[in-house]
């Protein structure tokens, strides 16, 4: 797992024209995740890696594969899972 650095701009210039595929299906009350591909029948993949961001509540990692975003892991973000609830039902 690493930290967001200035390397990964072209990401983050990803993250607004991101697709909403789904969001995920667990009984965690704190999970807000967000697909942008639909979920993969197993693990992601051999280039698959995750990039944990510095925010000050909650922990979020975007899962990138073959540089391009995949997954954001949004975990105690009750604000987000309140939006996501109300987006992907
Ligand atoms: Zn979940």
């Amino acid at each position: 797992m690493m930290c967001w650095r200035d390397g990964e701009v072209e990401l983050a210039g990803q993250v607004s024209s991101l697709a909403l595929v789904d969001r995920c299906r667990c009984d965690s009350d704190s999970c807000a995740t967000l697909y942008c591909v639909p979920k993969p029948e197993g693990a992601w993949g051999s280039d698959h890696r995750n990039i944990l961001l510095a925010t000050k509540e909650g922990l979020t990692v975007v899962d990138v594969l073959d540089e391009k975003i995949v997954c954001i892991e949004i975990l105690d973000r009750a604000e987000i899972r309140a939006r996501v609830l109300e987006l992907l039902l």
